[in-house]
């Protein structure tokens, strides 16, 4: 963990190491040509772009809150190379860097349950067992999502892994949700779609200060333009819409933008033009 906390008002926004991981460039910009989002993020000579998997922490007076959980220590060694993974899960350690245990986390918000932000829901502790890597956390989930993690379509199958359901379920740690919630005061979630069919964005709020945290719908800095989306989205022209519909509403709000996937840049605000007019950290606007 190498970013600053952004601070918003009561609230502390940390990015913690849930993985890195390469991933075909084309699949990360649909139909975007390769002369375009080159210039924007750069490819190797298998055509992969580094992408992280960051974890944020949630810091308010009152509560310890994961969004998504990256992509776990349960990975065989096959899937760590069929992912190209460069660098390990690493959230209980960043925790610890923070002194705060697993156990100090009480509320898990995921923004849906593809395999890279519900990986880290279960971990496998130094005795070799699987144990939820956050025992006392309310995990929160839409209800169209979470049918579809019980029920997968031909898609959904590989990216949708029991494992990492199964035992929140069976613990009790699992809170289904039907559309839009504030779970605490200033932190609310609304049910999107577009990515997946329950993707949530959760939205933060404090002393005059937002932020969003657009998940999938929002992956990286480089996605800023609406038509800019991934080959992974489900539900592709819903993205386009609610990207178009999120960007004016938050913009407006002058809000901070967070990113889960981005290797570079941890948030940004959004210009008039549709430009990034700040980043965080600082020192990377360009
Ligand atoms: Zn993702």
């Amino acid at each position: 963990m190498t970013t600053p906390p952004l601070i918003l008002g009561d609230f502390q926004i940390y990015w913690l190491n849930g993985g890195d991981f390469r991933l075909d460039g084309g699949t990360m910009f649909g139909a975007v040509p390769k002369v375009l989002w080159q210039k924007k993020c750069e490819a190797d000579a298998a055509n992969s772009i580094l992408l992280v998997n960051d974890v944020l922490l949630v810091r308010t007076p009152e509560h310890n809150i994961i969004i998504d959980t990256g992509l776990g220590n349960r990975l065989t060694e096959k899937e760590l190379s069929i992912f190209r993974v460069t660098s390990p899960w690493a959230v209980p350690a960043d925790l610890a860097d923070l002194g705060l245990a697993r156990d100090d986390i009480d509320l898990v918000l995921l923004t849906h349950c593809d395999f890279d932000h519900a990986g880290g829901i279960v971990m496998e502790n130094d005795d070799g067992k699987d144990a939820l890597t956050f025992p006392q956390a309310l995990h929160y989930v839409q209800k169209t999502e979470w049918a579809d993690v019980e029920h997968p379509c031909r898609r959904a199958q590989s990216t949708y892994w029991p494992a990492n359901f199964d035992l929140l379920k069976k613990e009790g740690q699992l809170k289904i949700i039907d559309g839009d919630l504030e779970v605490y005061p200033g932190v609310k979630l609304r049910h999107t779609g577009g990515h997946t069919r329950g993707h949530q964005l959760v939205e933060l709020f404090s002393q005059g200060e937002t932020a969003v945290h657009l998940g999938d719908l929002f992956p990286t800095h480089a996605h800023t333009n609406p038509l800019w989306i991934m080959s992974y989205d489900n539900f592709p022209l819903e993205v386009i819409d609610r990207k178009e519909e999120y960007f004016s509403h938050y913009r407006n709000l002058d809000s901070w933008f967070t990113f889960y996937h981005d290797p570079l840049i941890k948030a940004c605000k959004l210009g008039g033009q549709g430009d990034i007019s700040r980043t965080w950290p600082p020192s990377q606007h360009r």
